[in-house]
């Protein structure tokens, strides 16, 4: 048996199992392992593993180990919506968690300075990413996808200031944070046309755009600003969604249309754009996401409509 083949005898079943490489030379052991679709916690322990185990082996002075990870194809799905209390935040949410549900790996960015609410929604509220060679490691939910928000990095209160350069690099931190396996980014957006926007569409390149409004016609028209940002910025839209699409009556469970019915879709149809779906106004969706729990993880016709979004989502991205 040759060193290296003595070397390879110690390390780990998982470094066996995704060794690339083990060379000695001058007593320093060189390893490379395959870590792709580990995460950075992962990916420290391999090491740890193997420095620990080949260190002590006889005629090894120092170890050196190397990663090779692909980069995940990662794409970004922005959700926008041309004014704020659409439910645009909610959606966002909604569609991680039933992305997630679908079987894909999914991690939530919020991006709305104005007023992050991700950690409230996805019930992460209190708990501060870490950082790990000054990249950030999201925060795990209890719903299978890990989020980082812009109400990390900036104290509660002030976000209004933030305008240009610095809302646009607090992005890029957010964006390019250690996702690990993570195939789709859902990034809720401020509401409107701002510098958010931009950056986003300039610099992070999204695959698609979600845009969610209200059936009302003042709604639809800010709504329309937001698909022609998009459109500007040559993102493609996956759609429009609407949201508090139908009442539905908490005592009786009929359905009714206090704004309208249909406005979005026709909208939508006009710009050449999909209409993705609506999802009812219901008392049991604000509830659920007041107390941390996202509606699309639970049962019943709430879950149902943020299911059927995410499969159209999927099926657009499977397919562009
Ligand atoms: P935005 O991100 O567009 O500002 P939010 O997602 O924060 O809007 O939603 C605004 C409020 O409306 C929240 O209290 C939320 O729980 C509620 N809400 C959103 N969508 C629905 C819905 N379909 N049914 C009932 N309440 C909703």
């Amino acid at each position: 048996m040759s060193d290296s083949d003595a070397l390879k005898s110690l390390l780990p079943p998982l470094a066996q199992a995704r060794l690339q490489s083990l060379r000695l030379a001058d007593g320093v052991a060189t390893v490379i392992l395959d870590a792709a679709g580990f995460d950075g916690i992962e990916r420290d322990g391999l090491e740890a593993a193997v420095k620990e185990v080949l260190a002590a082996a006889p005629g090894v002075s120092e170890v050196r180990v190397a990663m090779m990870a692909d980069k995940p194809r990662r794409r970004i799905v922005a959700v926008g919506s041309g004014k704020g209390g659409v439910g645009k935040s909610t959606v966002s949410a909604n569609l991680a968690v039933a992305l997630a549900r679908l079987g894909r790996k999914v991690g939530l960015v919020d991006a709305d300075i104005y007023g992050p609410s991700q950690p409230r929604l996805l019930g992460t509220e209190g708990k501060r990413p870490e950082a790990r060679e000054k990249q950030l490691i999201p925060v795990p939910s209890a719903f299978g996808v890990g989020v980082l928000s812009m109400g990390n990095l900036i104290e509660p209160g002030k976000a209004i200031a933030w305008r240009g350069p610095m809302a646009g690099s607090a992005l890029g931190q957010l964006v390019d944070a250690d996702w690990g396996a993570a195939e789709i980014l859902v990034v809720d957006l401020p509401p409107g046309t701002g510098d958010v926007q931009l950056t986003m569409l300039q610099k992070h390149k999204p695959a698609g755009a979600v845009i969610v409004s209200t059936p009302q016609d003042l709604a639809l028209i800010d709504a329309t600003r937001a698909m022609q940002l998009f459109d500007v910025g040559q993102v493609p839209v996956i759609g429009l969604v609407e949201n508090m699409a139908g009442y539905v009556c908490p005592h009786c469970g009929e359905v009714s249309d206090p704004f309208g019915r249909g406005g979005a879709e026709a909208e939508a149809a006009r710009l050449g754009h999909a209409f993705l779906g609506r999802i009812p106004l219901d008392l049991a969706i604000r509830q659920a996401s007041d107390a941390g729990i996202p509606p699309a993880a639970g049962d019943g016709p709430q879950a149902e409509a943020f299911l059927a979004l995410a499969r159209r989502v999927a099926t657009w991205l499977d397919n562009s």
